[in-house]
């Protein structure tokens, strides 16, 4: 199995580093080439706005916007905001392919980062170590969006859309790996739908 990480800007190597705990050799994303035949894609954390810039720098746009339309795709925190339909701002590049909106940098400057644990469901009874740093949140999802994790108010922190995959913490920084183990499961599953149907 082969997944790529978006390598512009951000937290790439600590998602690459749980990959390869997992077993997996991770493949860092650059250019557009680097995108063929991979099984699957992490958008990792760090500033949207840069990941934006750069990607169209490199013109990864169009080539990222077909990949996530089909193959399984995971953005973290700032690749959160990137796979998102709406962010509220439209001078931002995104490659707007999932139906959430979401709200940039939602718990203010003060309180910038915080750690939680939270309770989900697919992850079984242990609760989820989540690490929040300047995070957004998803505050509407469409139908066809499964949400998959809340704060204790209600606020919406990971989401799924069949092949996509979001949450607004980074899974990558705690050393819990459930969580991508469980984007390597639905590589799995797609490829068994994409090989048999
Ligand atoms: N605040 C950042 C943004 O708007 C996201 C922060 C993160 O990825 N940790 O892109």
């Amino acid at each position: 199995m082969k997944i790529g990480v978006l390598a512009l800007q951000g937290a790439f190597i600590e998602h690459e580093k749980i990959l390869r705990d997992l077993g997996v050799t991770p493949v860092e994303v650059r250019l557009p080439e680097h995108l063929a035949d991979l099984d699957g894609l992490i958008i990792p954390g760090g500033e949207s706005t840069t990941i934006g810039k750069l990607a169209v720098e490199f013109g990864l746009m169009e080539p990222l916007r077909r990949f996530a339309a089909e193959r399984p795709t995971w953005g973290t925190c700032a690749g959160l905001i990137f796979l998102a339909k709406n962010i509220g701002i439209d001078r931002q590049p995104i490659l707007g392919v999932m139906d959430i909106t979401v709200n940039r940098n939602a718990f203010g400057r003060q309180v910038d980062s915080f750690a939680t644990d939270l309770r989900i469901r697919m992850m079984g009874e242990v609760p989820f170590p989540a690490v929040f740093i300047r995070a957004p949140v998803i505050t509407a999802v469409a139908p066809g969006v499964e949400v998959l994790a809340e704060l204790p108010d209600g606020r919406i922190v990971a989401a799924q859309q069949g092949h996509l995959l979001a949450t607004a913490f980074h899974p990558e920084l705690t050393g819990d790996s459930r969580f991508h183990r469980y984007f390597v499961e639905m590589i799995k599953n797609e490829e068994n739908l994409r090989t048999t149907g």
